[in-house]
């Protein structure tokens, strides 16, 4: 694959794995990323499959995509396609490996009969607030359910009852015989199963009960053969549980599970349920708004998966937490557009040029690089009249000290082209907002270059007014307005600190001609703006979307 650029680094789970290989504790190591279909994934679940995708890849493994589908009411088919979408466009390819937790109900139902069988697990009758009670608190021990004690045969009996549909979901759990008073809350007699009375979108309503998380992802991953099961960090306490299970059940696998630390990221939210909150409440146009940290936001806002991957790449894979600063991502994609990206010239807020010595009627086609940084890229050419448009925000008719720009009497250069120098400001009487100005062009300096070496400080992007095409354009900045969205005190909800500037569409636009024919899937830089490309979803022939994938320069850097 094309990763030519991403420079493959060690890490502490590389480590561990070298040392297992070396050990001939395994010949070829497997891994697996599973989502729970409940939710689009986010930027947080792109560096967990490049993780456990790419040590697979790097050492000739393989890794599972396998669907954690354990919990009905949340989960739906929509979600396991636009997951399968996801990866595929990241990347990764788990050819024939895909799984679905679903598939193996009734197989982590027998382990269930053989836990009660040994004396390991029992149906317990505490209410779940009860049971919630019973547990205990960190500082003090649980008690045992005085249901712990039933028979071996009353257990078998309920619950086979349970899996029959005989009961309320909350009249009986099944929990496995552990240790009330372990320091480890996850070890006070956890449930293993509940009733839920829902449909399942692949088992549909042939199960009235459903495994606990930690239950089914340990026997998820023996039976696949798993021989590195790598998650975050919040999963470290449950390790003893994910390793007490499969000894009791004594399993042909016994996988290792690793933590590793989570992505967070500043001005972002990495939570599928607060994200699907931004969704429903519509405060987003939905999962692949292009403000969103989703996969599928950042695909429809421009991003490349190269980006993401060689960002990825660049966090590293370690056991701190830490906050790491949106702008290293940001930064990533502009490394790669920089190289890659087609120059244009686009004027978002136009304002008319009229060049006063410049021939009616005529017209001319200036010479330039399609990308300076690429001269392999060659050359395009742009049309030149006596209208032409501006930036609005490029001329000040009372500039301040060390303005470069346009302004009356101003000399300065449009790129590629000529200078001018601003003669007259054309206003509307009644408003006396400028419609247009005066110009006129020096002919000696074609190409922006003078050849008395007269030099001009400011350089401007503009298109012909002929021939410029019209489009909309839609600039996005951060969702929210604090770098911690996740950690906001007292009464205030992250709704609260929404940017209300995080979108911003401009219609009426200016681009160079040739921008009729932009192609979906090519990033454009416009000059002095930024990088944009077409809206893959909101753009058509008739009228042109513009999203601003990023801006030249991160704001405040
Ligand atoms: P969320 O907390 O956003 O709801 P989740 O952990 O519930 O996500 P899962 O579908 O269970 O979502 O996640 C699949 C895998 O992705 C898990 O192994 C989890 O460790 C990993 N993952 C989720 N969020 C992050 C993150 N921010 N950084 C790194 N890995 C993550
Ligand atoms: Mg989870």
């Amino acid at each position: 694959m094309e990763n030519n650029n991403e420079a493959v680094n060690s890490n502490f789970i590389k480590t561990i794995i070298d040392n297992d290989l070396k050990d001939k504790k395994h010949n070829t190591i497997v891994t697996r990323f599973p989502p729970e279909p409940n939710g689009f994934l986010h930027i947080g679940h792109a560096k967990a499959i490049c993780i456990n995708f790419g040590i697979a890849r790097e050492y000739g493994g393989t890794c599972h995509l396998r669907f954690d589908d354990t919990n009905p009411g949340k989960e739906n088919i929509e979600y396991v396609e636009s997951i399968k979408e996801d990866v595929r466009w990241l990347g990764f390819d788990w050819q024939e490996n895909i799984f679905f937790a679903s598939d193996y109900f009734e197989q982590m139902y027998d382990c269930a009969v053989q836990l009660i069988k040994q004396g390991k697990a029992f149906v317990c009758s505490l209410s779940p607030e009860e049971i919630r009670e019973y547990r205990g608190t960190l500082t003090d021990p649980g008690r045992d359910s005085p249901y712990k004690n039933r028979s071996i045969e009353e257990n078998l009996d309920l619950f086979e009852r349970m899996k029959a549909g005989e009961f309320d979901e909350g009249k009986y759990t099944l929990r496995a015989k552990i240790d009330m008073a372990s320091p480890n809350i996850n070890m006070r007699d956890p449930a293993i199963y509940r009733i839920i009375k829902k449909e399942h979108h692949r088992t549909s309503d042939k199960w009235h009960i459903y495994p606990m998380y930690d239950y089914a992802h340990c026997l998820e991953d023996a039976l696949e053969g798993i021989t590195h099961s790598l998650c975050s960090l919040e999963f470290e306490d449950h390790r003893p549980l994910y390793d007490w299970f499969l000894d009791e059940l004594n399993t042909e696998h016994h996988p290792q599970q690793i933590e590793f630390s989570r992505l967070n990221l500043t001005y972002t939210v990495l939570s599928k349920r607060k994200l699907i909150e931004l969704v429903e409440s519509k405060l987003v146009s939905g999962w692949d708004d292009p403000r969103m940290p989703t996969i599928s936001g950042y695909r429809r806002r421009g991003f490349t998966p190269e980006s993401i991957r060689v960002f990825c790449e660049k966090i590293g894979v370690s056991r701190a937490n830490s906050m790491v600063d949106v702008n290293l991502l940001n930064f990533c994609l502009r490394e790669e557009l920089n190289k890659s990206a087609p120059r244009v010239m686009a004027v978002l807020r136009p304002l008319k040029i009229i060049i006063t010595n410049y021939p009616e009627g005529k017209e001319e086609y200036l010479e330039a690089d399609v990308n300076p940084e690429d001269p392999g890229m060659g050359k395009r050419m742009i049309p030149f009249s006596k209208e032409i448009y501006i930036e609005r925000s490029d001329f000040i008719e009372d500039p301040p000290k060390k303005y470069f720009r346009l302004s009356p009497g101003k000399e300065v250069r449009l790129n590629h082209a000529w200078y001018i120098t601003c003669e007259k400001v054309v206003r509307n009487e009644e408003t006396s907002e400028i419609i247009e100005l005066h110009c006129i062009y020096d002919p000696e300096t074609k190409g922006g270059w003078s050849s008395d070496g007269r030099k001009v400080k400011g350089s401007l992007h503009w298109v012909s007014a002929k021939h410029a095409v019209d489009a909309e354009v839609r600039l996005y900045n951060n969702l929210f307005t604090t770098a911690n969205p996740n950690e906001i005190d007292g009464d205030a909800t992250y709704n609260d600190y929404i940017n209300p500037d995080s979108i911003e569409i401009i219609k009426g636009c200016k681009l160079e001609p040739d921008l009729a024919d932009a192609k979906i899937n090519v990033r454009y830089q416009f000059l002095r703006l930024g990088y944009y490309w077409l809206d893959p979803k909101d753009s058509s022939k008739e009228n042109l979307v513009f999203n601003r994938i990023l801006s030249l320069r991160d704001k405040w850097s």
